[in-house]
């Protein structure tokens, strides 16, 4: 019976907060504020949980389209909703920096949380073959949802949280919400799979902004030959001897692609392309947020159709 004083604290606690946030936005429409809600950190995982979610409870989604989820932060606004939800649902492994103590704080205040990451068998940052640099060798790489197995697994975890934590909600509608996702899902890896078989074998490898496409490689077999910003985060920036030591790896592997965020800026990309005497192909990818609505990328789904296409046609061109 330990449970029931937790959970009638935490209903008091949610009580209150509510009562506070409407006493301070009194003007502010009221309406929904009791339905239940998700809170999603990143807009990648915003869509697939809107996807299981659908209409069954509001989803709130920290991060702004076109943003970089190593870097984005919260408003104090933004803050407060973690502490209301009913589950928030999180990358986690590091990934978004400067929100991860607001989601330990709504967790440890009783919040439930997934960190989605962290239950899909995360991969770790390898050092490179050749010793070159790689700042994060051995930690856990948060980008896994560049492998749609994954977000299989995930999308099936969120359902399932969902159900436990989200008081009101059909379990029904959710999980045939989520079978019908997972078909979506497995469509997308067979169709990934007919698309990359068009890459001859000895094309088959990355350079990438950062390193974001290690699941990616490794679900699809691709090699990584390196990244322009030697590390697992945006937030890096390389030294001459990183960029040196990419050139040269780049000519041994006779790489000419560099594949790049569309939301980064692609002066080092431009960098390595004057290095290497203007034979390097620069290609802009959605890697790690959605955009707007109809601008490429407005879902999961759109984001791995566009990269998997440009990947493909930048490797097999010239
Ligand atoms: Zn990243």
């Amino acid at each position: 019976m330990t449970t029931t004083p937790k959970r009638a604290v935490l209903r008091l606690r949610r009580l209150l907060l509510t009562l506070l946030a409407l006493a301070g936005t009194a003007t502010a429409c009221a309406t929904g504020d009791d339905r239940p809600r998700v809170v999603v950190t990143t807009n990648i995982l915003g869509d697939i949980t809107r996807e299981i979610v659908g209409d069954e409870a509001d989803v709130t989604v920290l991060m702004k389209p076109n943003a970089d989820p190593h870097s984005f932060g919260l408003s104090a606004v933004q803050a407060a909703e973690l502490e209301r939800a009913d589950l928030v649902v999180f990358n986690g492994l590091g990934l978004e920096e400067n929100v991860l103590r607001h989601v330990e704080a709504a967790r440890e205040a009783g919040t439930a949380t997934l960190e989605a990451g962290r239950a899909v068998d995360p991969l770790v940052f390898r050092a490179p073959a050749d010793g070159g640099p790689q700042a994060d060798a051995g930690q856990p790489d948060p980008h896994f949802w560049t492998d749609p197995d994954r977000v299989r697994t995930a999308a099936g975890l969120i359902a399932d949280r969902v159900v436990e934590h989200v008081e009101g909600v059909d379990e029904e509608a959710i999980r045939a919400n989520a079978d019908r996702y997972d078909g979506r899902l497995a469509d997308l890896t067979a169709w990934m799979e007919r698309s990359f078989d068009r890459i001859p074998e000895q094309r088959r490898a990355l350079v990438t902004n950062h390193h974001v496409f290690g699941y990616l490689a490794e679900r699809f077999g691709f090699r990584t030959v390196g990244a322009v910003v030697p590390s697992g985060t945006t937030l890096a920036s390389p030294s001459s001897s990183d960029l040196r030591s990419l050139t040269e790896a780049m000519r041994e592997a006779g790489v000419r692609t560099v594949f790049t965020d569309s939301s980064q800026p692609t002066r080092l990309a431009e960098v390595l392309r004057t290095e290497l005497g203007g034979r390097v192909r620069v290609v802009a990818l959605h890697s790690e947020s959605l955009t707007e609505k109809g601008k490429g990328a407005g879902t999961y789904l759109q984001m791995m159709r566009a990269n998997t296409t440009a990947m493909t046609d930048g490797l097999t061109a010239g």
